[in-house]
């Protein structure tokens, strides 16, 4: 039999709102990939954007994460205290003149399709206030094998442009945070929705340009409604909290595990055990997108 290297994998929530389906989904998903092979999973909070995150969020998604049984390896991280690293990481791509300051104003950009040209439309001599952009090269084409989703491909400068490192308001951007942070935790492999598939080649192209290894990626399918709708926070009016451990059988066989999610099991934490014996990789399902069953939805 080969085993796989353990890995670190990781569950990386932003705080607006409690977890529903979809969430579960990508916790659980990221769970067993990294436990089932006797690796560590940890746990992140995405809090970068407070105006987005209903006070105590974060203390109700670890309290229901506990309630599904899920404990994470270390100390639970939250972005908002890592200010320091993603400004030194700023630091580092401005000195290499691989970011740069920019003014431009969203309708500065309509004409461009949103893509931001070469050279700003705005210069940032007025005294405006101005976000932080990483320079894409023509020619930025990044090549990854996702490990559900098969070989991906896109050339960044064509597809996103110079993307935003650090917003005009200060707030951090995703990209930069979660590049940072997942080289920072030691993470090895990434398991989350693919609604973030096409962020992935970003990240790569920010990990290339600040020495930072690139972990493996693993998408899978994001929860729909039945009209084909990605389910939302706003709209889990159906919280898991109310049996977990339904919760976590539906979830399981959403990922295709639908022996483990027939084990007996009293509690939450026995089901995840009986689960992570049980994970067959292949069994992932591959689509892009699955409707979550209807009590969910
Ligand atoms: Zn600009």
């Amino acid at each position: 039999m080969i085993r796989r290297m353990a890995s670190i994998g990781r569950f990386a929530p932003s705080p607006t709102g409690p977890l529903h389906f979809g969430s579960l989904v990508a916790a659980l998903g990221s769970w067993l990939c990294a436990c089932a092979d006797g690796g560590m999973w940890r746990v992140r909070i995405e809090d970068l954007d407070p105006p987005r995150e209903p006070a105590g969020s974060d203390r109700r998604i670890l309290e229901q994460l506990a309630a599904l049984g899920f404990a994470g390896d270390g100390e639970t991280i939250h972005q908002s205290t890592r200010q320091q690293a993603y400004a030194e990481a700023l630091a580092r791509l401005v000195a290499d003149g691989a970011a740069y300051p920019c003014a431009c104003s969203r309708s500065d950009l309509e004409p461009f399709a949103g893509t931001h040209p070469e050279t700003c439309v705005r210069g940032h001599a007025q005294g405006l206030p101005t976000a932080w952009r990483l320079r894409v090269p023509h020619g930025s084409v990044i090549v990854f094998d996702d490990a559900l989703q098969g070989p991906q491909q896109q050339d960044v400068a064509v597809a996103v442009g110079d993307f935003v490192l650090r917003r005009a308001d200060g707030i951090w951007a995703y990209q930069l945070a979660v590049v940072v942070d997942d080289a920072w935790q030691g993470i090895t492999e990434v398991v989350r929705g693919s609604d973030l598939l096409d962020s992935t080649p970003r990240q790569i192209l920010l990990q290339r340009a600040l020495d930072l290894p690139t972990p493996r990626y693993l998408h899978l399918p994001v929860a729909t409604d039945a009209a084909g709708r990605k389910l939302s926070k706003s709209s889990a009016d159906r919280p898991l909290d109310a049996n977990p451990l339904e919760s976590l059988r539906a979830a399981l066989a959403f990922l295709g595990q639908t022996e483990a999610a027939r084990a007996a099991a009293a509690t939450p934490t026995a089901l995840l055990a009986a689960a992570r014996e049980r994970f067959r990789r292949e069994s992932l399902p591959r689509a892009a997108a699955r409707v979550a069953p209807r009590d969910f939805a």
